[in-house]
């Protein structure tokens, strides 16, 4: 069996791609600089996966940005925006990734979304009636004859068309179906230029092809690829799906003329049984996703070779291939100093990834694999217990009944216990936690970490940080309160450094987009809480004022999402364990004199499944009751507040609300407010603070602008739900710009209260 990958990271081990690109755009280094870094890291990727002894080495899977951008770019659909600026190409480039201010213009970025059910991002394509795609561009030419050059007869790379146009925006009257015709065109000759170049394989990404089709989308794509492959001539064309399985058009994938066929036997739940039952073409090779390009463990080479097993029967040719990019997961294990040999022996980040599918392409080729000394030491890895297993954490979850997920008393009578306890004005204000950040701030973290001040100094400098924030919420005139969490790096990152069970990398980067790299904690073993993590800081801020000072903690299941998760058991188990330890610290705030706890889930909807028919059981049906059981402890007068981070729940909007808080913030103001009308059409109970203004941007927003989206808002909402509050957290903001954006939001508020009397 040969050995393929579907992606390589590009960022470079030590973020190369990141710190030359930064340099660039600040103007410390030319372009020409930053093009030797990328084409230094490409070669070092090639290197890397030709010595691990990979056969189809992909190109192409580079970027500068993002790969739906450069797909954009190469099919002549950038809006005519960036090319108007006059700008060099790069610059171009740049302008739509990131938006351009300057003497030359001034241009917002195209809008990025979450690439599937990644913490990637991808730049949204823009389709005016007028696009008129065409293959324009040459990267993919460009960088197929540079790794020839350099000795290697690579699988080019492309996002496929089906893809391209459906996650495009299309802002005028034509629809996708209405560019189909033309996009078919403009792929037919880049296969038809690649068989030119005796290309061996071209490499056409297709992750849409699992979510759910409906019959015209199936129209799309069978329409689409029925023109395409008529040019391949002698190259081979490899459909190449992930991130699930393809069973609404598996059979017309079947019938199309691919060569190959990539299936996502990791993520997708049903891509074995499709094989099995409906059989695989035996003129086709199939691409087998067997090693997780997600996550970062070893494969269970038992496992594969069951998989292998079966579905040879059933097929001719088979590839070993990885389920998804290898861009999802940190580049190599060899870059972590601190993290022992137990450790490490059960992690394989993407380099050794590649040697994992060198060592199952010679397992694979033997007669009796389970002999090989490297099935074996696999075999004795997986049978090994980690050491992370925590009896008291499992037998409390095993413990866990409907009573435990369900606060008492309900909702009404709750809120009227609270409105007489708090007796807030009408339209309470508030913040979303953090305050800024600054340098100072983050100078007493890492000196303390570093042991350069010791910990009665670090206490000394937070408390005054704290006493000076509850002062500046006093004077702006705020409601209710918060410690500003200065302490905090990150808000997941925290609560993993202050958890028993957690690991932290050096290293394992993974890009978020473009020059953004998040490098998420691992959950090793069963997650449990040694001590209070928030209560010292949380008590001293109530100490200082006679306003209610919120507690602030992150959620289980955003603590979850955006951290390499466990296999061994399943993602609803360490949700409840990770909610167990944080509804302990609800409790201890609560015995602490913190009367408002507001428990984030900014990354809620994030991990919602591709496939509707997958949200309850595979998702909501623990993620909501995680939520649920680390509030249901606490008492009628004490209130639960929560925060998301975008406002794209319309669909789960009633789960939304079975999350039972008192009340919710989340980000409305760059979404045209139109969540509001969902929530009036399901009788929104969950009181509600739609964030009045954008805190991504340093503008500061007039009094008057606020009033207007309060009184958009009170069209919807009932007026004695409605909280006033920024989007999201101020901590990336300059004090400059922070104070008066409040001072206009408290304002505003009371302007309005007179006007509502
Ligand atoms: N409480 C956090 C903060 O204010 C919430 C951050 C977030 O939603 N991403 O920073
Ligand atoms: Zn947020």
């Amino acid at each position: 069996m040969k050995t393929s990958i579907i992606g390589y990271p590009r960022i470079g081990s030590l973020r190369e791609l990141k710190f030359a690109s930064e340099k660039y755009f600040k103007g410390e280094i030319s372009s020409e600089e930053l093009r030797e870094t990328a084409r230094k890291l490409r070669y070092e990727n090639l290197e890397i996966q030709r010595k691990s002894g990979i056969d189809l080495i992909p190109s192409n899977d580079f970027s500068f940005y993002d790969g739906m951008l450069d797909t954009a770019v190469l099919l002549n659909a950038l809006p005519e925006r960036y090319a108007d600026l006059g700008l060099s190409e790069l610059d171009t480039y740049f302008a739509a990734a990131r938006g351009y201010q300057g003497e030359k213009g001034d241009v917002k970025a195209l809008a990025m979304k979450k690439w599937f059910n990644t913490n990637y991002h991808y730049m949204v394509p823009e389709f005016c009636d007028d696009t008129d795609i065409r293959l324009v561009g040459s990267k993919p030419f460009d960088l197929f004859a540079e790794a020839q050059h350099n000795g290697v007869k690579t699988k080019p790379v492309i996002i496929g068309a089906y893809t391209f146009l459906k996650l495009s925006r299309f802002m005028g009257t034509k629809k996708a179906e209405d560019f189909a015709e033309k996009t078919a065109a403009a792929y037919a000759e880049i296969l038809s230029r690649f068989a030119a170049e005796n290309a061996e394989w071209i490499q056409l990404d297709e992750p849409c092809l699992v979510m759910d089709m409906d019959e015209s989308d199936k129209k799309l794509f069978v329409g689409l690829y029925e023109k395409i492959l008529g040019s391949k001539g002698n190259l081979k064309v490899l459909l190449q799906t992930y991130f699930g399985d393809v069973r609404d058009c598996y059979s017309d994938i079947c019938k199309l003329p691919f060569d190959g066929v990539g299936l996502d036997f990791v993520e997708g739940k049903k891509t074995l049984e499709l094989v099995l039952h409906k059989g695989f073409p035996k003129d086709k090779v199939l691409f087998a996703g067997v090693v997780n390009g997600k996550n970062i463990w070893r494969n269970n080479y038992a496992k594969t070779l069951e998989i292998i097993g079966k579905i040879t029967l059933n097929c001719g040719e088979i590839v070993l291939n990885t389920s998804c990019s290898l861009l999802h997961v940190p580049y190599t294990l060899e870059n972590e100093a601190k993290l022992t040999n137990d450790v490490k022996k059960h992690f394989a980040f993407a380099k050794e990834k590649l040697g994992e599918l060198a060592e199952l392409k010679k397992i694979t080729s033997l007669e009796n694999p389970k002999d090989a000394p490297e099935y074996k030491t696999n075999s004795a890895l997986m049978s090994e217990s980690r050491s992370g297993e925590n009896a008291a954490v499992r037998s409390r979850v095993n413990g866990l009944s409907e009573k435990d997920h369900t606060r008492l008393p309900e909702f009404s009578e709750r809120e009227k216990i609270q409105k007489k306890r708090f007796a807030l004005p009408l339209f309470p204000t508030t913040t979303i936690g953090s305050f800024p950040q600054t340098a100072e701030v983050r100078k007493a973290r890492s000196d303390y970490k570093k042991g350069a001040i010791s910990e009665q100094q670090y206490d000394e400098f937070m408390k005054n940080k704290i006493k000076d924030c509850i002062e500046l919420q006093e004077k702006i005139g705020l409601d209710v309160l918060v410690h500003g969490e200065f302490e905090r790096n990150d808000m997941v990152e925290y609560f993993g450094e202050c958890l028993d069970g957690y690991i932290f990398t050096e290293k394992a980067w993974v890009q978020s987009y473009g020059t953004r790299c998040v490098k998420p904690p691992v959950v090793w073993g069963d997650i449990s809480r040694a001590k209070p993590m928030t209560v010292k800081w949380s008590k001293f801020a109530q100490s200082c004022t006679e306003k209610p000072v919120k507690g602030m903690l992150t959620g289980p299941v955003t603590i979850l999402n955006w951290s390499f998760p466990r296999e061994d058991i399943s993602l609803r188990e360490s949700a409840l364990q990770i909610a167990l330890a944080i509804r302990d610290e609800v409790l201890d705030l609560e015995a602490n004199g913190i009367s408002i706890i507001q428990v984030d889930e900014a990354a809620l909807r994030e991990k919602l499944p591709l496939r509707r028919s997958d949200w309850k059981s595979d998702y909501l049906d623990w993620a909501i009751p995680a939520f649920r059981l680390v509030h249901s402890g606490v008492k009628p007068e004490t209130q639960i507040h929560t925060h998301m981070c975008y406002s794209e729940f319309a669909d789960i909007i009633t789960d939304i609300d079975n999350m039972d808080a008192d009340a919710i913030t989340f980000e409305a103001s760059r979404s045209d407010l139109t969540i509001l009308d969902v929530l009036k059409a399901n009788d929104f109970r969950t009181e509600v603070g739609p964030g009045v203004y954008d805190i991504h941007s340093p503008r500061v927003p007039s009094k008057d602008e606020i009033k207007t989206a309060l009184r958009k808002m009170l069209d919807r909402i009932p007026s004695e739900k409605l909280w006033v509050n920024p989007d999201c957290g101020l901590k990336t903001r300059g004090e400059a710009e922070t104070v008066p954006s409040l001072e206009n939001l408290v304002n505003a508020a009371k302007e309005l209260r007179d006007e509502n009397k």
